[in-house]
């Protein structure tokens, strides 16, 4: 079974780019670029700053930056072993897990958009997420059997476990809470959250695609964001627009699968028949006040597929742009709260 290059496409599932960062800048203003690896991924943290001040702060904010984001690793990693998730997913049944405030936020959080989507976002698809080798376990070889999907099927669903004043009490030893959809979201609020505690109110934070801006560029310019075409084949851009000060996540199956004999199996679950998605939406765009919101809601509609997805986009007014494949073309959708909240450049 062939994994298409998962972690250097993993950057961007539906590539999320800032343009033009450094065009124009005036004499006194600029913008600072700060970058690194984080959780599989790179991060990038853009700033307008006066140059003097800046340079003399930028060593020290980009280290603040690193510690922060090996802090949330170290809290919501799967991939790390001794994080307090892995330990929490180690932890026998029928015992109380204390866990921090910050992972109790997100998974908190993450069960919010579960009751939201019916189910479509499910923290606990760590199982499957596994099983079809999406996750930090070795790869498989094959497709998983109906028997093999059933069992880790049975560990799934936000009931098989409790969450009450920080402590977790899971149903079964097994029962795996996977972060993944959610956790880059809210580091990117707590990376903006930290420029703001300095002053610095003109910035761009992304983690591997997804995105919080705030402000403008020098000399009055808008932040753009282009929303890459769904294709793995090349990086081309599907739209180019300007979200205001907010933050922008996308979830798409089209770079992140495993192929076995001519089928893809996306990396995207649905928690109602443990299987990976298998509809025609391939990428959901959401547009949110916080990056923790539209990562999450980004997966759930995505998964919900393109009907269920947009129903539940208008119900609530979340912005979203979804692209479907039909036949040969990508078709664009706008969400009601899409069109009148994002301008749309190009
Ligand atoms: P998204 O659409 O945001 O999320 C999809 C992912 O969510 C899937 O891959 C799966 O894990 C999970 N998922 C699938 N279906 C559902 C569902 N229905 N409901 C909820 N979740 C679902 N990768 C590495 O290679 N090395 C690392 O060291 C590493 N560290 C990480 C540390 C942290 C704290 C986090 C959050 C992630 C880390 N990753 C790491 C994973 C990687 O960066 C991506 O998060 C992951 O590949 C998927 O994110 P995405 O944006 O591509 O997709």
């Amino acid at each position: 079974m062939k994994h298409d290059g998962l972690k250097n496409f993993s950057l961007a599932i539906l590539l999320i780019c800032s343009l033009a960062l450094t065009a124009c800048a005036p004499s006194h203003e600029k913008v600072h670029s700060l970058t690194g690896k984080t959780m599989g991924t790179t991060f990038n943290v853009k700033f307008v700053a006066d140059g003097s001040a800046a340079e003399l702060d930028k060593d020290l904010l980009l280290s603040d930056i690193e510690t922060r984001l090996l802090e949330i690793n170290q809290l919501m990693s799967t991939y790390i072993e001794d994080s307090e998730l892995s330990r929490l997913n180690k932890a026998p049944a029928n015992t109380a897990f204390t866990i921090s405030d910050e992972t109790a936020y997100v998974i908190e959080e993450a069960l919010r958009l579960t009751r939201l989507s019916d189910g479509a976002l499910d923290i606990t698809v760590g199982p499957i997420v596994n099983l079809w080798g999406f996750g930090p376990d070795l790869k498989p070889e094959t497709v998983p059997t109906e028997t093999q999907v059933a069992q880790a099927r049975a560990l799934v669903g936000p009931d098989k476990f409790t969450l009450q004043n920080n402590q977790v009490i899971k149903a079964h030893q097994d029962v795996y809470i996977d972060l993944s959809t959610i956790a880059k979201g809210y580091a990117v609020d707590e990376l903006a959250e930290m420029l703001e505690q300095r002053n610095i109110t003109n910035y761009l934070v992304e983690i591997g695609g997804e995105m919080r801006l705030s402000g403008q560029k020098p000399e009055a310019q808008d932040w753009l964001v282009a929303i890459e075409k769904p294709v793995s084949s090349e990086r081309a851009v599907q739209r180019i627009i300007h979200i205001g000060d907010n933050a922008i996540a996308s979830s798409g199956d089209y770079r992140n699968y495993v192929e076995e004999a001519g089928r893809r199996f996306s990396h995207l679950i649905d928690p109602q028949t443990a299987y990976p998605i298998d509809h025609n939406l391939v990428s959901v765009s959401v547009i949110a006040p916080t990056c923790i919101e539209a990562d999450g809601l980004a997966t759930a509609l995505i998964v919900m597929g393109f009907e269920k997805g947009m129903d539940l986009a208008e119900r609530e007014g979340i912005a979203a742009l979804f692209i479907t494949k039909e036949g040969n073309e990508f078709v664009e959708y706008r969400s009601n709260a899409f069109s009148r909240s994002v301008k749309i450049m190009q």
